[in-house]
């Protein structure tokens, strides 16, 4: 059942056939969705043009997969199976996925603009790890044993919760689905996800590849289509006991809410960021340029954790925005076809980004920054927009203060130590940051100033799946990645065994 999508490529990075089932996986089976609803357009963002469509699930698909989730809870996962074997059916989708790469890459490069090689040794080569990494952990999960009194004692299990509801968004679509599925399988939960309605091919991939890893129908349920419906009936369904999300701190509020309303589930939330970039004067000043140009234009600027405020202090600043212009300059001529070998930036993910960007631009001109490089669309065709600098940034501006996620970074000078951190905090987010100093206790005493669930000594976005990733304030809940992730997944029951105690 489902229809197939087929398409041969033959481009200077991939040659072959890619295909993906384009159904609802439900109970190990590609599905037509209950309601007929009107499929979804998927869209290539390097030309514009629609590459497929995939089915669009209803609230009345949640319900049967919930269902068939929760059937494969209580007779065929959770700690019904070994760790052991949780975690070989995990290395087994690893092994399928590697098998694979390239087709995966080049999926996630057609629906997101990811520069193949960019997809191929980050993306996907990054969800491998991850499915490793938590196939190692799922036999190593474990509670304590605590002492009482001499007639008792009591222990603790990491129970799962059951059934999971996983909601990810656009920008690292293939990842996404591994940092949710990979410890949340591991843990002993049964999943049922929504991939972005905007890039799902690469969720829709995996899905092909559950059954032959070995999984028993209904532990994994992959279910395309929006927000509003979908997403929504996730977080409002009774039967599901947690739910975890990734994207728009608006739309992590909304789920919450539902959540709350519900049945109180469970929530985490990776959510945005307006990430501060610090860097003093006696920074390595090369390593400074290349970092922050790393931290803003990878991924076209489409990561949460993007250093989109770059704070640069007052005897270096000229010469900084100097060379982040050059920097920026050298970036813009690797923008293009994805496929092409030397293209390092590719589009924004849709039209919809492309406007919202281009919005903020204007604003950034209208309030008196300067642009100085960039600020325009890129080529003829597709979303492209050129690696934006704007410099002269006061705290106030719309620029400085809310989520681009684009390729545009707002710079801001700074004076002294206290006044940077006084402004790097000044926000509602709090994910990730970084200081560039060579100054060792400089670094240490500014990195545990800085209000951010993640902070970086002289790098930026180097994240590691064995250290927890998540956000302070409006950034987010609750941790993913690491040991930390095996928390998010489990609930803590304490059983007092009595020895010997008679009333
Ligand atoms: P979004 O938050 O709307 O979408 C993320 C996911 O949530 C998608 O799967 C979407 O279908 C789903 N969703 C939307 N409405 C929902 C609802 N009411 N209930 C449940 N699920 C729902 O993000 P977006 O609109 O695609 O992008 C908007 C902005 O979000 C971006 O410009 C960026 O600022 C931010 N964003 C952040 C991240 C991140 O990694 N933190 C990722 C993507 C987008």
């Amino acid at each position: 059942m489902a229809d197939v999508f087929k398409l041969d490529l033959d481009t200077p990075t991939y040659k072959g056939t890619v295909s993906v089932n384009t159904g609802l996986f439900i109970n190990g089976k590609f599905v037509d969705p209950v309601e007929k609803n009107p499929k979804i357009d998927v869209v290539n963002p390097a030309t514009g043009k629609v590459i497929t469509s995939v089915s669009a699930g209803s609230a009345k698909d949640v319900d049967v997969a919930v269902e068939a989730a929760l059937k494969a809870y209580k007779t065929s996962w959770g700690l019904k199976v070994p760790g052991t074997e949780r975690g070989k059916l995990l290395s087994k989708l690893a092994d399928l996925i590697e098998k694979n790469a390239d087709e995966f890459a080049a999926l996630e490069s057609l629906n997101v603009g990811k520069p193949f090689t960019v997809s191929k040794n980050r993306d996907v080569r990054l969800t491998i790890a991850v499915f490793r990494y938590y196939a190692g952990w799922a036999d190593k999960i474990h509670g304590k044993t605590i002492e009482t009194n001499e007639n008792k004692f009591a222990y603790t299990r990491h129970e799962p919760y059951g059934v999971v509801g996983q909601i990810v968004p656009w920008n690292f679509p293939l990842s996404m689905v591994s940092w949710k599925l990979a410890p949340a399988l591991a843990t002993g939960n049964v999943c049922v996800l929504k991939p972005s309605e905007i890039t799902p091919l690469t969720a829709q991939k995996l899905a092909g590849l559950v059954n032959e890893a070995g999984f028993p129908p209904g532990v994994v349920n992959i279910i395309n289509g929006h927000g509003s419906t979908v997403g929504a009936a996730i977080s409002s369904h009774l039967k599901i006991a947690k739910v975890a999300f990734t994207g728009s701190t608006l739309t992590g509020r909304k789920i919450q809410e539902a959540s709350a309303k519900s049945n109180l589930k469970v929530v985490s939330l990776e959510l945005g960021g307006k990430s501060p970039n610090i860097i003093f004067e006696d920074a390595d000043f090369e390593q400074a340029v290349k970092w922050a140009t790393l931290g803003i234009f990878s991924n076209s600027g489409q990561v949460c954790t993007a250093g989109s405020r770059i704070f640069v202090q007052e005897s270096i600043y000229d010469k900084f925005v100097e060379a982040f212009r050059k920097a920026a300059e050298t970036r813009t001529t690797q923008i293009g076809d994805p496929f092409a070998e030397e293209t390092q930036h590719g589009p924004q993910v849709s039209q919809i980004q492309f406007d919202r960007i281009m919005t903020y631009i204007d604003s950034a001109k209208t309030e008196g920054a300067n642009i100085v490089i960039g600020g325009n669309r890129h080529g003829g065709e597709g979303f492209f927009i050129q690696p934006t600098v704007v410099a002269d940034c006061k705290p106030e501006m719309k620029i400085v203060r809310e989520e681009v996620f684009g390729p545009v970074a707002a710079v801001i000078k700074f004076k002294t130590e206290e006044e940077v951190i006084e402004m790097a905090n000044d926000t509602s987010y709090g994910l990730a940051s970084a200081v560039f100093t060579e100054n060792n206790s400089r670094a240490i005493r500014v990195a545990h100033a800085l209000e951010a669930g993640m902070t970086s000594i002289n790098c930026y976005n180097v994240s590691e799946i064995n250290v927890p990733f998540g956000g302070y304030k409006q950034s987010g809940v609750g941790r993913e990645l690491g040991e930390y992730a095996l928390e998010t997944y489990t609930q803590v029951k304490a059983v007092h065994v009595n020895l010997g105690l008679r009333l």
